[in-house]
C-alpha cells in the first residue's frame, strides 16, 4: 500500500532529481507531516509513505535495481496538492501550564520546559541511518513480503528486498524528530484563571520555510489544587476557627490571603457560623468579568479546657450577667420569672 504512488509523485520532485533536492523536499514534507506534530489521523500514514518515497529515491540512485510498483497517479496526493505560494507560518503549539493558586492569584514568573517537536539532524527526519553493510529485514524477516488484511503485499521497510542497509536512527530512535529540552520565561499576569489561555507570539512550531512566521505557544492555564482555599466564579473562599468569644465580642481578625495576610473587622453578634465578605479581595477580574470577593466562613471555638483563671472570668461573667438579666437577656428572665416564681 505504500507503492501506490511513484515516489517522486509523494515527494512533489522531479523523477530525476539529485539526493539534496529528494532529502530538502523530504524534510520540508516530514515537518509538515510528522504525527507527532500533525494532528490529522491520516498524518501517521502520510509520513510513513513520504519516508518509503525518500527511501526508494535514494536507494535507487545508489544504483540498486529494488522493484517500483505499478505506477497510479489516479490518487493525487496530498504534497502536490497543497503546493502553497507565499510562506506559510508556523502552527500553534498548546501546552498546559500547572500555577498555584497563589501563582496565578498574584502572577508570576515562570519556566515553562518547550515541547516543541524538530526534526532530528542525524537522520534529517527519516528516522534511519545508512549502513555500510546490509542486513536481513527486520519487518519482513527477509522475505520482502509482509502479509495485510489485503493479501502479501511488498514490505515498505525495506521496499521489498528483504534486505535493507539501513538502521534505526540512534539519536532519535528511529522517531525522527526530536523534542530538545528549552525553557522559556514566562511572565503571568495577575489573575489568570483555570482554561483561561496565555498566548505567547512566535513561541510555538517553526515554519517550514525558514521565511514562514512561527507559530504562537498557546498555554491552558490549569489551576492546582489548594489545602485552604477554594474557588466559587471568582470568590475566593476559606474557612477560618475563631475565637468564639471574638465573634461576641467583636474585633480585628487576621486572615490568610494568597501569598500574605489580611486583617479584617469582625462585628459583634452572636457566636453561630457566618461568613464574612470582602468586596474585591478575590481572584481579580480579567476583561468583562469583575474581581471577585473574599469570603470567609468564620467557625466559633470555644476553650476545651478552661484554667483558673479564666473559669474565674466565667464566673464573673455568669454572675454579672445574672445581675442585668432584664436587658442583657430578657427571653431568660421572662422563663424564669414564669416557672420559677409562680410555681
Ligand atoms: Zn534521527
Ligand atoms: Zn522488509
Amino acid at each position: 500500500m505504500l507503492n501506490d504512488v511513484e515516489p517522486h509523485v509523494v515527494l512533489g520532485v522531479a523523477v530525476d532529481a539529485d539526493a539534496t533536492t529528494i532529502k530538502k523536499a523530504f524534510r520540508r514534507l516530514a515537518m509538515r507531516w510528522h504525527p507527532d506534530r500533525n494532528p490529522d489521523p491520516a498524518a501517521l500514514e502520510h509520513f510513513k509513505r513520504l519516508r518509503a518515497a525518500h527511501d526508494r529515491m535514494l536507494g535507487s540512485q545508489d544504483g540498486d535495481d529494488s522493484e517500483n510498483g505499478e505506477p497510479d497517479t489516479q490518487e493525487e496526493s496530498p504534497s502536490a496538492a497543497r503546493a502553497e505560494s507565499g510562506f506559510p507560518r508556523g502552527a500553534d503549539r498548546w501546552q498546559e501550564l500547572e500555577l498555584s493558586l497563589e501563582e496565578a492569584f498574584s502572577g508570576c514568573e515562570k519556566q515553562v520546559p518547550l515541547e516543541s517537536v524538530v526534526i532530528c539532524d542525524t537522520c534529517e527526519g527519516s528516522g534511519r541511518i545508512q549502513l555500510a553493510h546490509g542486513r536481513l529485514c527486520q519487518c519482513c524477516h527477509g522475505t520482502g513480503r509482509i502479509r495485510t488484511k489485503g493479501g502479501l503485499v511488498a514490505c515498505g521497510d525495506c521496499g521489498g528486498r528483504g534486505y535493507s542497509n539501513q538502521a534505526p536512527c540512534p539519536d532519535c530512535d528511529g522517531v525522527g524528530t526530536r523534542r530538545p529540552a528549552r525553557m522559556l520565561l514566562v511572565k503571568v499576569p495577575a489573575g489568570m484563571f483555570a482554561d483561561e489561555e496565555l498566548r505567547l507570539e512566535g513561541k510555538g512550531e517553526q515554519a517550514d520555510s525558514t521565511e514562514g512566521r512561527p507559530g504562537d505557544l498557546r498555554l491552558r492555564i490549569r489551576l492546582s489544587p489548594h489545602p485552604l482555599f477554594r474557588l466559587d466564579g471568582r470568590d475566593l473562599l476559606l474557612e477560618r476557627p475563631v475565637n468564639a468569644f471574638r465573634m461576641l465580642a467583636g474585633g480585628r481578625l487576621v486572615v490568610p490571603v494568597p501569598g500574605g495576610t489580611l486583617e479584617v473587622d469582625v462585628e459583634a453578634g452572636t457566636c453561630e457560623s457566618r461568613e464574612l465578605r470582602i468586596e474585591g479581595a478575590g481572584f481579580r477580574g480579567r476583561g468583562a468579568r469583575p474581581t471577585g470577593a473574599l469570603r470567609i466562613k468564620l467557625h466559633p471555638v470555644f476553650p476545651e479546657a478552661p484554667g483558673p483563671k479564666l473559669m474565674a472570668l466565667y464566673r464573673k461573667l455568669d454572675a454579672e450577667i445574672q445581675h442585668d438579666i432584664d436587658t442583657s437577656v430578657p427571653q431568660l428572665a421572662e422563663w424564669e420569672r414564669t416557672w420559677l416564681s409562680a410555681l
